[in-house]
């Protein structure tokens, strides 16, 4: 400041104006930035894109010292320091990119108080001698960003995040801040716990993201069904692809192209140039569909992204809600598509068996993976059922999400589905579906005779629905739990959970209706 005017004492607004270049803060963020500015603890729940940076960027430059960063994943560090330091911010990155002259350069500098906000990673910070250092120096707040990856409820689970509650003790009276876009109750509850952040005060924004229309679509014939939706939906703009897998992504970027589209793949196994370039051209150039895995997106900020397309189940309503969240940024209308199947559904189900985690987190993750399928199966407004999973309840159909768009018909299906359970048990749950809906249909296949099912009483009884609405029935009863895909037994499937409930008429079971799009004649089932 000058000559004691006291006016342009650095203020929130200075900074966010001077800085950053942005005219107002959005939602809470002047009401966090003041009460960390002011010395107090926060946890802050807050969409992807709803601007958690500026919550501890703005404070850490307000209050006296230097403001620490833990964040989990280097690249992501380096595009913020990066960005802030062209800002003239001084700022910080200390992780293993550095030599050792760079290390003992950045240590002199932080000692001498020539550094603004340090980025480090949880591993770092956990690590006693790196604590004894930074307490040598005044700190002006400690930022634990990504912070659900201290739970083992949140998708990302980190050990060494587990640590990062012991920062209270070894910093006493430094402000501490956790952010995060992940925040079903069960997770909040838990990091709030582990970071010792109990007397915190708690930020919650709502996740709904208004301009996002959330569609999820069952998958006939995937490939043209992304097609047709860019086709009607989407000329010309900027999306993401999302696949499971490697190959996966070049193949739908490939076939993208030969379909005359700008499409490029991004996935972790590629040559490192290849992938810079490729993410450089989606963040630079207009209407180009970036086919990735998961791999691609964390920390990128592209505000036009149109579209998000899941070509494949996402692990969880969390991690759903982080990539789709990445469209429309920028607040103007964007969509996001998911289109599952039965077999995904079997996919990632073996993916958490064979995991290897121990069973406790196992079990979360099959729980997760269900509450998403729920959500996949439901009839009711998509945006309802995504936000009561973070415990926002709202009233009323959203009228931008599919189900509210075009109202999906539900039935009764309690007869059809006790007529494709009675199918498993009959043929003692060592089938696959295709198996099942032929004996169900009573066709005369080669292995209906083999194995004499024609003389079961369950063979033929399914005449009345088509093999489309056989394979929606069953893929509803998996979805709910009433029948497990054993992935030992090529995808043979098992009575579970409701089963012998339905099958006994103890409960009555309401049916979605699927909607069938044309998607060109090649059409052909999928699952
Ligand atoms: P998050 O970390 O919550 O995902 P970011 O901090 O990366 O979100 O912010 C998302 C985008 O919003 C960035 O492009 C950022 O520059 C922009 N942004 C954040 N706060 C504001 C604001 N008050 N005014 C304008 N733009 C903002
Ligand atoms: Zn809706």
């Amino acid at each position: 400041g000058t000559e004691g005017a006291g006016t342009d004492r650095p203020t929130p607004h200075g900074i966010l104006k001077s800085l950053f270049g942005h005219e107002t803060f959005r939602g809470q963020q002047e009401e966090i930035i003041r009460h960390v500015w002011q010395g107090g603890d926060a946890v802050v729940f807050a969409p992807t894109g709803g601007g958690k940076s500026l919550c501890y960027q703005v404070p850490g430059l307000l209050r006296p010292g230097m403001a620490i960063v833990v964040s989990p994943l280097i690249a992501l560090m380096r595009d913020q320091v990066e960005a802030l330091r062209q800002l003239g911010v001084r700022a910080a990155a200390y992780n293993s990119d550095l030599g050792e002259a760079e290390v003992q350069a950045l240590r002199r500098a932080m000692l001498a108080g020539e550094i603004d906000l340090l980025y480090a990673a949880p591993e770092r910070v956990a690590l006693p001698s790196f604590v004894a250092f930074l307490q040598r120096m005044p700190i002006a707040l400690i930022a634990i960003d990504e912070a659900h990856c201290v739970s083992q409820w949140g998708h990302d689970f980190r050990p060494e995040y587990l640590k990062l509650g012991e920062l209270a003790e070894s910093f006493p009276g430094v402000p501490r801040l956790a952010l995060t876009a992940t925040a079903d109750p069960q997770t909040q509850r838990d990091l709030v716990h582990r970071l010792r952040l109990d007397d915190a005060r708690i930020f919650i924004s709502s996740f709904d993201r208004p301009n996002i229309r959330f569609s999820i679509e069952v998958k006939d014939n995937p490939k043209r069904q992304l097609l047709g939706f860019l086709q009607r939906e989407h000329h010309g703009d900027s999306g993401i692809v999302y696949c499971l897998s490697r190959r996966k992504v070049e193949e739908t970027a490939e076939w993208l192209a030969g379909q005359g589209l700008r499409a490029l793949p991004y996935h972790a196994g590629m040559p490192t140039a290849v992938r810079q370039a490729n993410q450089d051209a989606f963040l630079k150039e207009e209407g180009l569909v970036l086919v990735a895995t998961i791999a691609f997106g964390m920390g990128i900020d592209k505000p036009d992204v149109r579209f998000v397309a899941h070509l494949d189940l996402p692990s969880s309503i969390e991690a759903y809600m982080q990539e789709a969240g990445r469209a429309g940024r920028d607040g103007l209308p964007a969509n996001a598509i998911l289109f599952y199947g039965l077999a995904d559904m079997a996919l990632r189900r073996r993916m958490i068996d064979d995991s290897g985690s121990p069973d406790e987190i196992k079990r979360v993750e099959r729980a997760k993976l269900s509450a998403l399928l729920g959500i996949c199966e439901t009839a009711e407004c998509r945006r309802n059922a995504l936000l009561r999973h973070f415990g926002e309840h709202r009233e009323g159909p959203c009228g931008n999400c599919d189900t509210c768009l075009s109202p999906v018909e539900s039935y009764d299906g309690t007869v059809p589905a006790q007529k494709a359970l009675s199918a498993v048990y009959r043929t003692g749950q060592r089938f696959g579906i295709g198996h099942l809906i032929d004996l169900l249909q009573g066709s005369d296949s080669d292995k209906i005779r083999q194995w004499h099912h024609d003389r079961l009483p369950t063979f033929g009884v399914g005449r009345d629905l088509d093999k489309t609405e056989w394979q929606s029935v069953f893929r509803q009863l998996v979805a709910r739990g009433a029948l497990e895909v054993d992935h030992d037994a090529y995808g043979a499937l098992r009575l579970a959970g409701e089963a012998r409930a339905i099958l006994k008429g103890e409960m009555k079971l309401m049916l979605r209706h699927d909607r069938r799009r044309k998607a060109g004649r090649a059409a052909r089932p999928a699952a």
